[in-house]
């Protein structure tokens, strides 16, 4: 695949250092700028406008005007949009891939993939506008129809993190525009330009002005606008549980739709009977790529007495072949942290396993790279009091934690507040659905470490969230029903 400079992503203009509202770039009313880093560098790569709740405010006018003929158009016309939308980018995925390994650090490969991934999710929503069917049900009057229309709710706010910053917005922007919403999304502060790409991507298409708007700034100010704003009639969030909360209870005196993609604190349970080779090869994937800051990470591992010494001697091995480099480079299978409260972090959480008779089979430090790079770590002998095993650590630590009956591997995985997705390997399938249906999650990979995909719904129980994004359900959340009784039949 190619790579290319900053300076040729610039000049092709993919990446924007400004805001998009009502169909126009447009800066900070005050001029105010942010400075955007290569967390593997941590070089200036851009600027972008620090906005607040006056900029969000003429965004979400923009967006309401725009709602009364956007949602007229025909599923047909918008799914031509979104179409259009998913070609270009797969058109252009080394460039983009580049653009996004800049503001983020993943290796240009997982970079590519998560670009990719954002196409399929688009293209998935492109093809779901057209099966946004109503109901005709059975009715109790012999005079009378029963029919259930499904409309767009209107205005949606989608708020986004920095850890996925492409496929994280496509399926809350695809979704809304398929459905017939207007939006106005803030990326985050730390990948903004991934963000923006949405504003190109939907003026290159075509779609009109104020159906899509893009701010970067102050997240608290603009999400206390987006929340407090009547016209906004769904706020979509992925981002910590923190936050999540934090909008939640802010959107309740307005009474909007909400999409929470929350935090998560996935467990693995490795099975005796399991398969070594797919359980080693799956942990390494589910654990360390995009160097384990992904919400649907392996944090915990608990492995059965029987296979533990074997796991862990393998897993060991495998993590200490792993390359860490900038994600540019060739070979690369881990690249930096997002910036430096990010090491600190993981730092903090190797510590406390260390005083708490946690034993560092391999890595454990910062790399010898420097900037926010980390080696890939293995702990060993982890325990239930450990902060580890509450909180999620969001990098490349496996915590290796010991059990002996299935009961125990259950009760262990589901210790926690979080239920976004879990794993579990084992050849046994009495045991496969016995421990499907114990554990509580919205998501298992069952002998499988990467379960993303646009057919599927993705989401959380208990404090990961509420709501699904992606499969046919992904656009329920920005549909209203509506009921027609028609009388005098
Ligand atoms: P974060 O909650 O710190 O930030 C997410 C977004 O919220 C950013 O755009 C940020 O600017 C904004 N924000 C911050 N404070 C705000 C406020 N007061 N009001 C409104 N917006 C505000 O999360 P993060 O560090 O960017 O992302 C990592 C977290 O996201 C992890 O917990 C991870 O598990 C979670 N995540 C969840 C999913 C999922 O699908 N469940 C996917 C990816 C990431």
């Amino acid at each position: 695949m190619t790579r290319y400079t900053l300076e040729q992503i610039k000049a092709a203009g993919w990446l924007k250092e400004a805001n998009y509202i009502d169909g126009r770039w447009v800066a900070a009313d005050d001029g105010r700028v942010y400075g955007v880093d290569d967390p593997a560098t941590e070089k200036r790569i851009g600027e972008i406008p620090w906005v607040g709740a006056a900029e969000t405010h003429r965004a979400i006018d923009a967006a309401q005007t725009a709602f009364t003929s956007w949602s007229m158009t025909t599923a047909g016309e918008r799914a031509g949009l979104l179409g259009r939308m998913a070609q270009l980018v797969r058109d252009n995925l080394d460039i983009l891939a580049s653009m996004l390994t800049f503001e983020q650090g993943k290796p240009v490969a997982e970079a590519r993939n998560e670009m990719k991934l954002g196409a399929d999710y688009i293209q998935w929503f492109a093809e779901e506008a057209r099966r946004i069917n109503g109901e005709i049900v059975p009715s109790p009057w012999k005079d009378r129809q029963i029919l259930v229309t499904r409309e767009p709710v209107g205005v949606v706010g989608a708020i986004s993190p920095w850890n996925f910053p492409f496929s994280m917005l496509s399926r809350k922007i695809a979704p809304a525009l398929a459905a017939g919403c207007t939006i106005v999304i803030k990326p985050s502060e730390f990948t903004p330009f991934c963000g923006l790409l949405y504003a190109v991507l939907a003026e290159k298409v075509g779609i009109p002005a104020g159906v899509v708007n893009v701010l970067t700034g102050d997240g608290a100010a603009v999400g206390a606008e987006l929340t407090a704003n009547p016209l906004v009639r769904k706020i979509t969030f992925t981002g910590s549980t923190r936050v999540g909360k934090l909008l939640y209870k802010q959107s309740a005196d307005t009474m909007k739709k909400l999409s929470m993609e929350l935090g998560g604190n996935a467990p693995t349970i490795v099975f005796d009977d399991a398969d070594l080779d797919l359980a080693v090869e799956n942990a390494i994937a589910g654990k360390f790529r995009n160097s384990g800051q992904t919400c649907v990470c392996t944090n915990r591992f608990y492995v059965q007495d029987g296979i533990y010494d074997a796991f862990a001697e393998r897993l060991t091995e495998r993590v200490q072949q792993m390359k860490v480099g900038n994600g540019f480079d060739d070979g690369t299978e881990q690249g930096p942290l997002i910036n430096q409260a990010a090491v600190k972090k993981v730092e903090a959480h190797i510590q406390d396993a260390q005083s708490k008779g946690g034993r560092i089979l391999a890595g454990g430090k910062r790399h010898a790279l420097g900037a926010t790079f980390f080696e890939p770590t293995v702990i060993a002998d982890a325990t239930p009091d450990m902060v580890i095993a509450h909180e999620e650590t969001f990098g490349p630590v496996a915590a290796l934690f010991r059990f002996k009956t299935e009961r125990e591997g259950i009760d262990a995985a589901n210790s926690t507040e979080f239920g976004l997705a879990a794993y579990f390997f084992t050849r046994d399938l009495a045991r496969t659905f016995r421990v499907a249906r114990a554990i509580q999650s919205g998501m298992i990979g069952i002998n499988a470490g990467v379960i993303t995909t646009p057919e599927a719904p993705f989401g959380g129980v208990k404090d990961s969230g509420i709501g699904r994004e992606g499969s046919t359900h992904g656009i329920e959340d920005y549909l209203n029903l509506k009921y027609l009784s028609l009388g005098g039949l």
